[in-house]
């Protein structure tokens, strides 16, 4: 870090910041929508996925996002191109040696995430701090596979990132004050608002909004009613600005089940038992938006619904 957070005025996002260079594991839809941010806060972004091809599909769908933002006058016209600019393929864990930051972004796995941490770890310069995005997975276990524990937060950005204004922060039990002010400091400059969870399974919005999503699907499975009658029920019912199929779409239906994985096992209560259709779903590949069919088959021109 270059410059203590604490000695920085407020709201003066000129001066040089605390984290210069920002490496993201993960180019999905939140790697994706986290390096839009991240690039567009004037931070410069290494962004890693498996395969290259992955990360050029995430830097047009960036490149896309902009220019519509600058069409809206949300952002300067002249913001677009330096913003892509900041942002760099990095092929391997190599390219993350400069970074000031690292967030994590992989799939909801935790042997996956577990293994990232463990390669990534020795190729850091010892400042570097490690954020996840995890939806879910225990922060401070995730912590425990690092060689830092006390620099290791849980940085859980909301979809889609760019239009969401919450980021919950999350303490791993080892995680130092320094790093919580560090991380809060950068989370405002991106103009985000902090919520602070702490390290429980799921943390407070996916707590609350994925066993209401599996609650849907367990309405569905029990043919209560229709998918398009569910979620116009919440719609229009509830004045959700999205059906609860149509948003577990969105998430990414082996997301939900992930997250419906970790709190019926982190939580051991029966009410939190993934629904068996939720489960089907995902055996089929049907993901969601991401795979172009779920609760909803995005293949034409207006989604359908599958069931
Ligand atoms: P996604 O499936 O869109 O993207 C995951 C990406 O990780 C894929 O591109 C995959 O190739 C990549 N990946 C997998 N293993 C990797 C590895 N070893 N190294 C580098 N890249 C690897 O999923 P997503 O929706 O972007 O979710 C990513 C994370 O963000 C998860 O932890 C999820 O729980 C969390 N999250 C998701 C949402 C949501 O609404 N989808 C919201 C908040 C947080």
């Amino acid at each position: 870090m270059n410059l203590a957070v604490k000695d920085r005025p407020k709201g003066d996002t000129k001066l040089p910041q605390a984290i210069k260079k920002v490496g993201i594991i993960g180019a999905g839809q939140m790697g994706t929508g986290i390096a839009h941010v991240i690039a567009l806060g004037g931070y410069d972004v290494a962004l890693n996925d498996l395969k290259k091809q992955v990360v050029e599909e995430s830097i047009n769908t960036i490149e896309k996002f902009l220019s519509r933002q600058a069409e809206k006058g949300q952002i300067k016209e002249a913001e677009v191109g330096p913003t892509l600019k900041r942002i760099t393929y990095a092929p391997d864990m190599e390219a993350f040696d400069d970074c000031d930051l690292v967030i994590e972004a992989a799939t909801e796995e935790e042997a996956l995430k577990r293994k990232i941490f463990t390669t990534l770890c020795p190729k850091l310069n010892d400042r570097a701090m490690l954020a996840t995005n995890t939806s879910s997975i225990s922060i401070t276990r995730l912590a425990s596979t690092t060689d830092r524990p006390e620099h290791f937060i849980g940085m859980h950005f909301m979809n889609p990132v760019p239009l969401m204004e919450l980021v919950e922060l999350i303490r791993g039990i080892a995680t130092d004050d320094k790093t919580f002010t560090i991380a809060r400091s950068f989370v405002e400059s991106l103009h985000k608002t902090v919520a602070v969870s702490e390290d429980f399974p799921a943390f407070i919005v996916n707590r609350i909004l994925l066993p209401m999503i599996n609650e849907a699907v367990y309405t569905l499975y029990e043919g209560v009613g229709t998918v398009e009658a569910i979620d116009k029920a919440m719609r229009l019912g509830a004045h959700h600005p999205m059906g609860p199929l149509q948003l577990a779409d969105f998430i990414g239906l082996d997301t939900c089940l992930s997250v419906m994985q970790v709190l019926y096992e982190g939580l051991s209560d029966s009410k939190y038992r993934p629904c068996p259709l939720l489960v089907k779903y995902v055996e089929a590949g049907w993901l969601g938006r991401k795979t172009q069919r779920g609760f909803y088959d995005y293949r034409g021109e207006t989604p359908v619904p599958t069931r």
